[in-house]
């Protein structure tokens, strides 16, 4: 296994909409396998292969104390509701984090590392909205095409994603809210219909494995 440098944005490889991976052979799982050890040394919770530079359909994922896991050639192919997810962040955009909008229910279908067709159904979850993050990325999108108009992404001092979420949610406790930030499920849902439609357009694009990249 080799840990692989990290794609940063303005690398137009992210922006790219991926290819179909046609089999899942030796090859693509030591791809798999490159991703995992570099998502776990950059100490992140996802990886898209765009990432480390590879334009295929493949994403992997390491929710904290979980086994980490690979999609192959993954679709959402339901999500429901939307939602304000704070605190997400992207290893191509280190040292920021935002409040982008995310679905409340997501199904994805993909295959596994053995080629095996698998189905994810998640809710309000660290785990959904990372399917959501992932699955942008073969799509050439980031989350920051994801912010509301009023949004901003928040500079970080070094800390990780975890780190950071934690220190947010202390921070909301205790400090006086910032411009929209609260209360935040009032603002998802008032956001809702906005937000769906934009959504539904990437999808459409997406489907077509022509998303353009969102801008
Ligand atoms: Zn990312």
């Amino acid at each position: 296994m080799t840990i692989r440098p990290i794609r940063y944005l303005g690398d137009p490889v992210l922006r790219l909409p991926a290819r179909r991976v046609r089999t899942v052979d030796d090859g693509v799982r030591r791809l798999i396998d490159d991703m995992i050890e570099s998502m776990e040394a950059a100490q992140g919770v996802g990886l898209a292969a765009p990432q480390i530079g590879v334009g295929l359909r493949v994403v992997v994922l390491g929710l904290p104390g979980k086994k980490p896991f690979a999609l192959v050639n993954p679709e959402v192919v339901e999500r429901a509701g939307t939602r304000r997810a704070e605190g997400e962040g992207c290893l191509s955009v280190p040292g920021y984090r935002g409040a982008p909008t995310r679905s409340e229910r997501v199904v994805v279908e993909a295959l596994d590392a053995h080629g095996e067709a698998i189905r994810l159904e998640e809710q309000d979850s660290l785990l959904a909205q990372a399917l959501e993050h992932e699955v942008d990325h073969v799509n050439g999108l980031l989350y920051v095409d994801r912010l509301g108009p009023d949004e901003r992404l928040t500079k970080l001092d070094g800390r990780d994603w975890s780190e950071a979420r934690a220190a947010e949610q202390e921070q909301e406790q205790d400090a006086a809210p910032r411009a929209g930030a609260a209360p935040a499920r009032a603002d998802a849902r008032e956001s809702g219909g906005r937000d769906a439609g934009a959504d539904e357009g990437a999808d459409e694009g997406a489907d077509e494995g022509d998303s353009g990249g969102g801008g």
